[in-house]
């Protein structure tokens, strides 16, 4: 049976004060890949954190190559801070990270701001021993769960294994030598990574537990880490690059046609829709009439449900009051290769 050991990575932070962020490291005593797990980069994406909980179980229990490194709780401060960045307050998007967005700052730096320099101290203890690297995260509940990789290599590898129905293709960030994040500093020294966004944050939901240990058992499977079979999904990946012209002709946004409150029909996000499927009905705040509103195509539901900017750290932006033109739903269409296959 593989060995667990606890450790901490430690930071000095600018006013002197101690930062021990814990990890485990499970190792099979035979040789092979390093896998590193780590979730809560931002402090308020908590579902990977009880994936990891899950996972050192499985590996302690079935590793058989390798070793496992298990970073449950990254970014520690600003967990005990219950937002994403140490530096936030009440609704401030994510992008007033003042350079504490610890998932722009890899490999951190000794020196830094208080989140470079616990980015820093994992880097070191941790992060700089792995050769594969799934970084867990989470966005708002109005966005499908999703794999975020490079189309090439390893990284595209990866994601064809976690088994997630969105895979979102994104390219290399160009120019950018300092400050990175954890995915661009394994895939450009080709040792391989990949992002899944595990939605929503703030809470922990037992399907999306589900998913993220499924994901990380195939990752350690694929790797020879593990012994037995790939669990798959049923069906094909949703593949699409981000900024894409092509396949945002295969993406449908659907926008409130008018104003008044939008009514889920009981739907989730990443749920197979038909053509001409209802999703949920517009109650208009002007003549109370009933609008139903419904899929223009058959595909996957990759958001769903009336939101706004920010919708991720402001509850107003979740309101399910639309403005005209507010997003209700996004449906993507299968890849081309999948609509082949169906035919
Ligand atoms: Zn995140």
């Amino acid at each position: 049976m593989a060995q667990t050991r606890l450790d901490h990575a430690v930071a000095r932070l600018n006013d002197g004060e101690e930062v021990r962020v814990p990890f485990w490291r499970i190792d099979s005593g035979a040789e092979g890949e390093s896998l590193l797990v780590i979730a809560a980069q931002h402090g308020n994406e908590v579902q990977g954190s009880e994936v990891i909980r899950r996972f050192q179980q499985v590996c302690e229990e079935n590793l058989v190559a390798g070793d496992v490194w298990l970073v449950p709780f990254a970014n520690l401060p600003a967990l005990r801070h219950r937002r994403s960045h140490i530096n936030l307050g009440p609704e401030q998007p994510y992008g007033d990270d003042e350079g504490h967005n610890m998932n722009r700052t890899w490999p951190g730096k000794a020196d830094g701001n208080d989140t470079e320099r616990v980015a820093f101290a994992l880097h070191e203890a941790v992060v700089k021993h792995c050769s594969r690297c799934l970084d867990l995260h989470s966005w708002s509940r109005f966005t499908a769960s999703a794999t975020l990789a490079r189309d090439e290599g390893l990284s595209a590898e990866m994601a064809r294994v976690a088994g997630i129905r969105f895979i979102q293709w994104r390219d290399a960030p160009r120019g950018n030598t300092e400050g990175v994040t954890i995915g661009a500093l394994f895939n450009d020294s080709e040792r391989g990574s990949i992002t899944i966004e595990l939605a929503p944050q703030w809470v922990i939901s037992e399907n999306e537990v589900a998913l993220g240990l499924r994901a990380a058992t195939n990752l350690a499977r694929s790797f020879g880490m593990m012994e037995g079979e790939i669990e798959q999904i049923d069906g094909s990946y949703v593949e699409f690059r981000r900024g894409s012209a092509d396949d945002d002709t295969r993406r449908h946004e659907i926008e409130a046609p008018c104003s008044g409150l939008f009514v889920e029909a009981g739907l989730a996000t990443s749920d197979h829709v038909a053509a001409g499927q209802f999703l949920g009905h517009i109650i208009r705040d002007d003549n109370l009439r009933t609008v139903q509103i419904t899929s223009p195509v058959d595909g996957w539901l990759w958001e769903y449900g009336c939101h706004r900017p920010d919708c991720d750290v402001a509850l107003p932006a979740q309101h399910p009051y639309a403005d005209s033109g507010d997003a209700l739903a996004a449906v993507i269409e299968g890849s081309p290769a999948t609509r082949e296959n169906a035919d």
